[in-house]
Protein backbone atom coordinates (compact mmCIF):
# COMPACT_ATOMS: atom_id res chain seq x y z
CA UNK A 1 0.00 0.00 0.00
CA UNK A 2 1.01 3.36 -0.68
CA UNK A 3 2.17 6.08 2.36
CA UNK A 4 2.10 2.80 4.89
CA UNK A 5 4.31 4.98 7.34
CA UNK A 6 1.08 7.67 6.88
CA UNK A 7 -1.12 4.48 7.35
CA UNK A 8 0.91 3.31 10.83
CA UNK A 9 0.73 6.56 12.07
CA UNK A 10 -2.72 6.37 12.43
CA UNK A 11 -3.28 2.93 13.45
CA UNK A 12 -0.99 3.96 16.64
CA UNK A 13 -2.85 6.91 17.21
CA UNK A 14 -6.44 5.28 16.96
CA UNK A 15 -5.14 2.65 19.22
CA UNK A 16 -4.03 5.29 21.78
CA UNK A 17 -7.83 6.38 21.90
CA UNK A 18 -8.74 2.70 21.67
CA UNK A 19 -10.48 3.85 18.36
CA UNK A 20 -10.54 1.14 15.43
CA UNK A 21 -9.20 1.18 12.08
CA UNK A 22 -11.71 1.20 9.23
CA UNK A 23 -11.71 0.71 5.59
CA UNK A 24 -13.44 3.88 5.51
CA UNK A 25 -10.88 5.88 7.50
CA UNK A 26 -7.71 4.40 5.21
CA UNK A 27 -9.69 5.72 2.29
CA UNK A 28 -9.82 8.86 3.20
CA UNK A 29 -6.63 9.14 4.83
CA UNK A 30 -4.91 7.37 1.47
CA UNK A 31 -7.76 10.14 -0.66
CA UNK A 32 -6.41 12.90 1.45
CA UNK A 33 -2.55 12.16 0.87
CA UNK A 34 -3.04 12.31 -2.83
CA UNK A 35 -4.68 15.26 -2.87
CA UNK A 36 -2.56 18.18 -3.46
CA UNK A 37 -2.33 21.50 -1.68
CA UNK A 38 -4.95 22.90 0.28
CA UNK A 39 -8.48 21.01 -0.05
CA UNK A 40 -11.51 21.31 2.02
CA UNK A 41 -13.41 18.33 3.27
CA UNK A 42 -16.35 18.88 0.81
CA UNK A 43 -13.62 18.49 -1.77
CA UNK A 44 -12.53 15.44 -0.26
CA UNK A 45 -15.77 13.85 -0.05
CA UNK A 46 -16.55 14.21 -3.66
CA UNK A 47 -13.59 12.60 -4.60
CA UNK A 48 -13.91 9.81 -1.69
CA UNK A 49 -17.04 9.42 -3.37
CA UNK A 50 -15.39 8.30 -6.87
CA UNK A 51 -14.20 5.02 -5.00
CA UNK A 52 -16.66 4.61 -2.10
CA UNK A 53 -20.08 5.85 -2.15
CA UNK A 54 -21.21 4.66 0.54
CA UNK A 55 -18.77 7.13 2.94
CA UNK A 56 -20.89 9.94 4.38
CA UNK A 57 -20.11 13.68 4.44
CA UNK A 58 -19.63 13.25 8.17
CA UNK A 59 -17.22 10.73 8.30
CA UNK A 60 -14.68 12.52 6.04
CA UNK A 61 -15.50 15.45 8.19
CA UNK A 62 -14.69 13.91 11.73
CA UNK A 63 -12.06 11.40 9.93
CA UNK A 64 -10.02 14.81 8.98
CA UNK A 65 -10.67 16.37 12.72
CA UNK A 66 -8.89 12.68 14.04
CA UNK A 67 -6.06 13.07 11.05
CA UNK A 68 -5.27 16.75 12.62
CA UNK A 69 -5.27 15.17 15.64
CA UNK A 70 -2.84 12.39 15.30
CA UNK A 71 -0.54 15.12 13.42
CA UNK A 72 -1.32 14.18 9.57
CA UNK A 73 -2.92 16.79 8.90
CA UNK A 74 -2.81 20.72 8.87
CA UNK A 75 -5.65 22.86 9.42
CA UNK A 76 -6.62 26.03 8.00
CA UNK A 77 -8.76 28.55 8.33
CA UNK A 78 -8.76 31.40 5.65
CA UNK A 79 -11.20 33.99 5.04
CA UNK A 80 -14.31 32.94 3.91
CA UNK A 81 -14.79 30.87 6.82
CA UNK A 82 -14.40 27.17 4.82
CA UNK A 83 -11.99 25.14 6.51
CA UNK A 84 -9.18 23.50 4.65
CA UNK A 85 -6.64 20.92 5.24
CA UNK A 86 -2.93 20.32 4.52
CA UNK A 87 -0.25 18.01 4.61
CA UNK A 88 1.64 19.51 6.90
CA UNK A 89 5.18 20.49 6.23
CA UNK A 90 8.29 22.94 6.95
CA UNK A 91 6.89 26.32 8.72
CA UNK A 92 4.91 28.85 5.79
CA UNK A 93 2.87 31.19 5.14
CA UNK A 94 0.15 32.11 2.30
CA UNK A 95 -0.88 34.18 -0.53
CA UNK A 96 -4.78 33.45 -1.22
CA UNK A 97 -6.11 35.05 -4.57
CA UNK A 98 -9.80 36.15 -3.95
CA UNK A 99 -10.79 35.97 -7.34
CA UNK A 100 -10.33 32.02 -8.29
CA UNK A 101 -9.25 30.59 -5.30
CA UNK A 102 -5.45 29.89 -5.72
CA UNK A 103 -3.03 29.79 -2.89
CA UNK A 104 0.12 30.19 -2.94
CA UNK A 105 2.81 28.89 -0.25
CA UNK A 106 5.92 31.24 0.68
CA UNK A 107 8.58 31.36 3.49
CA UNK A 108 10.40 34.62 4.20
CA UNK A 109 13.43 34.74 6.72
CA UNK A 110 12.88 38.33 7.01
CA UNK A 111 9.27 38.45 8.13
CA UNK A 112 10.30 35.61 10.56
CA UNK A 113 13.26 37.09 12.00
CA UNK A 114 11.29 40.77 12.25
CA UNK A 115 7.98 39.32 14.03
CA UNK A 116 10.86 37.96 16.86
CA UNK A 117 12.49 41.47 16.80
CA UNK A 118 8.56 43.00 17.48
CA UNK A 119 7.67 40.26 20.36
CA UNK A 120 11.43 41.02 22.05
CA UNK A 121 10.64 44.33 22.13
CA UNK A 122 6.81 43.70 23.95
CA UNK A 123 8.65 41.11 26.06
CA UNK A 124 6.11 39.02 24.58
CA UNK A 125 6.51 35.67 23.49
CA UNK A 126 5.16 33.90 20.18
CA UNK A 127 3.49 30.48 20.32
CA UNK A 128 2.24 30.35 16.61
CA UNK A 129 1.27 33.37 13.90
CA UNK A 130 -0.02 33.17 10.38
CA UNK A 131 0.29 35.30 7.31
CA UNK A 132 -2.27 35.81 5.05
CA UNK A 133 -2.15 38.14 2.35
CA UNK A 134 -5.04 38.34 -0.06
CA UNK A 135 -5.48 40.04 -3.40
CA UNK A 136 -5.62 38.95 -6.81
CA UNK A 137 -3.24 36.11 -8.64
CA UNK A 138 -0.93 36.74 -11.27
CA UNK A 139 -3.64 34.82 -13.95
CA UNK A 140 -5.81 36.81 -12.46
CA UNK A 141 -4.73 40.11 -12.73
CA UNK A 142 -3.84 39.26 -16.74
CA UNK A 143 -6.90 38.31 -17.41
CA UNK A 144 -8.89 41.67 -16.31
ZN1 LIG B 1 -6.55 34.02 -9.13
ZN1 LIG C 1 0.09 25.67 3.07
Amino acid sequence: MAHEVEHAALNRYLESKGLKQTRQREAILEVFLEAVGHVTSEELFQRVRESHPSIGYTTVYRTMKLLCEAGLAHERNFEGGVTRYEIPHDHHDHLVCVRCGKIIEFECQMIESAQEDIAKRYHFQILRHRHELYGHCDACRKGG
